[in-house]
């Protein structure tokens, strides 16, 4: 299911944890519609970076799920506002992060702990703004 003009629902919720382990990972109403609004951020960064795909290593989670990859309870994946991923075609993934942060996104830094192997961002802002706003989070991948 489209949900944006280069993504699909299914790009957002494919697990390969989920697939090994036969978890379900299929997201309701609620999180598709927040899943849309992260879909909006992602394509004004798609277009930001000369409109080079992105490749999404981790969108939404559902609670089984995100206990069983060990992450937080509170987060943000697990309400489909949180997608980790990489544009290869541009650069790392801290080149891309340093591509954002100088449009203007705010940019949480990468966590220092996790390797930077995906940029992630984390559009819980913009959930109460419209999605075209900057309140989205971009930086390392937790
Ligand atoms: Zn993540």
């Amino acid at each position: 299911m489209k949900i944006s003009e280069h993504f699909n629902l299914e790009e957002f919720s494919f697990s390969a944890a989920a697939a090994r382990l036969g978890l379900d990972n299929i997201p309701g109403s609620a999180v598709i519609s927040n899943l849309s609004l992260v879909a909006a951020v992602m394509e004004r960064i798609r277009t930001l970076l000369g409109d080079r795909p992105l490749f999404i290593h981790s969108g939404y989670r559902s609670a089984e799920l995100n206990r069983a990859v060990g992450g937080v309870a509170t987060s943000a994946h697990c309400q489909g506002l949180a997608c980790d991923f990489v544009c290869p075609t541009f650069g790392t993934p801290a080149e891309v992060a340093e591509a954002i942060l100088k449009s203007g996104y705010r940019i949480r830094p990468a966590h220092s702990r996790v390797r930077m192997d995906s940029c992630r961002l984390d559009a819980r802002g913009n959930r109460t703004a419209s999605a075209g706003s900057d309140k989205a989070f971009v930086g390392g991948s937790v």
